[in-house]
């Protein structure tokens, strides 16, 4: 079950337990990671999710933190409140780094 607070974005359905908190912002970061799941043909983006995250768990002994620090989520929240961003995103933008593509103005998310 998801957590509450929370969604999870299996092959482009979001999956809530509540959906009263889901807004154009987290639709936007959820596109973002349709489209970061898209490139890596679905399966090996989940793969590589679970394994960046297991490993920042380990470095930071903070699921949260790590969690806030997966670059797929890095680049989601750094460009959720930007809903043009799709439109000019490079590929697989996760591992580019803090790029022109990315809006260093915008500010994260609370949970999703
Ligand atoms: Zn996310």
């Amino acid at each position: 079950m998801v957590p509450k607070g929370y969604c999870i974005n299996l092959l482009n359905t979001l999956w809530t337990r509540d959906k009263s908190w889901i807004d154009a912002t987290v639709v936007n970061h959820e596109r973002i990671h349709t489209a970061q799941q898209k490139e890596l043909l679905f399966l090996p983006f989940y793969l590589v999710y679970v394994l960046e995250w297991l490993v920042r768990i380990a470095i930071t002994r903070d699921w949260q933190k790590a969690y806030r620090s997966i670059s797929f989520e890095r680049e989601a929240y750094a460009n959720a409140k930007n809903h043009d961003y799709l439109a000019t995103r490079r590929m697989y933008a996760q591992w580019r780094g803090r790029e022109k593509s990315m809006d260093k103005n915008a500010i994260g998310l609370g949970k999703e």
